[in-house]
């Protein structure tokens, strides 16, 4: 079996046992390549495991042309999961519409409302929950296990992802003819709300565009543990 195969053979049997003894279990879904990896084990193996999205608001088009494209490829209607509209108001009045670039407490403020009091009411009631990230995505993630404690929603996460390359997840996408957002060919590799994210040049690392006015230890959106710790969401009012 080549290294490819097992890497595969392995994801397959991760979903599989998520799926019999983490029910219900949910995939969170950003439409990304390594998310449409996921989706395409997900859907084509029939399992119990239901995908949802984070809705945002400040998507880019491409990213939101996934949802149909899932539909039309799959059959398959991913759950779409939005802010809290009275929250946005309220950030938006008090702070402007791009506070977030303002400084790095402004910008998680902006996640918290906008992905992560959402990702918790999709993990309501749930037993396990699932991500597409990679540990050779960004500083951030070296330490990513496949299978960890997630201390902030009470449940396990699982990465299944984390051993893969980004030519790993390329080849599976190419062999198995998987959908996937178009931007990824307009030199970005790592998608997230249409202002915060930038195409990169050739070398550049995979996350250099998203919050790329920000220090490679702050990016993330608060919606993961990093190296054990929980990442602090600081309120703009504390
Ligand atoms: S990525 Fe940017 S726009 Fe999206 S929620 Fe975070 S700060 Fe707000």
């Amino acid at each position: 079996m080549s290294d490819q195969s097992k890497l595969i053979a392995d994801t397959r049997a991760t979903l599989s046992r998520i799926a019999s003894e983490f029910s219900p279990a949910v995939f969170a879904s950003s439409l990304a390549a390594e998310d449409m990896v996921l989706t395409d084990m997900i859907l084509k193996s029939g399992l119990d495991i239901g995908i949802f999205s984070l809705e945002t608001g400040r998507l880019h088009k491409e990213t939101l042309a996934m949802l149909d494209k899932v539909k039309q490829h799959y059959g398959y209607e991913i759950a779409v999961y939005k802010p809290q509209a009275e929250a946005v108001d309220a950030y938006v009045a008090q702070n402007g519409l791009n506070a977030f670039y303002d400084s790095v407490e402004m910008r998680k403020e902006c996640c918290r409302i906008r992905k992560v009091e959402p990702l918790g009411r999709a993990l309501l009631g749930k037993k396990a929950w699932i991500t597409g990230q990679r540990r050779a995505q960004a500083a951030t993630r070296t330490s990513l296990m496949v299978e960890e404690d997630d201390p902030a929603h009470f449940m396990t996460k699982f990465n299944p992802l984390a051993d893969w390359s980004e030519e790993d997840v390329w080849t599976y996408i190419r062999e198995n003819g998987v959908p996937y957002n178009a931007l990824h060919d307009q030199g970005y590799p790592s998608i997230g709300c249409e202002p915060c994210t930038r195409a990169i040049q050739p070398g550049e690392d995979v996350r250099a565009g998203r919050w790329w006015w920000e220090n490679p230890e702050s990016k993330e959106c608060g919606l993961h543990v990093v190296d054990g710790k929980l990442i602090r969401i600081k309120s703009v009012a504390a």
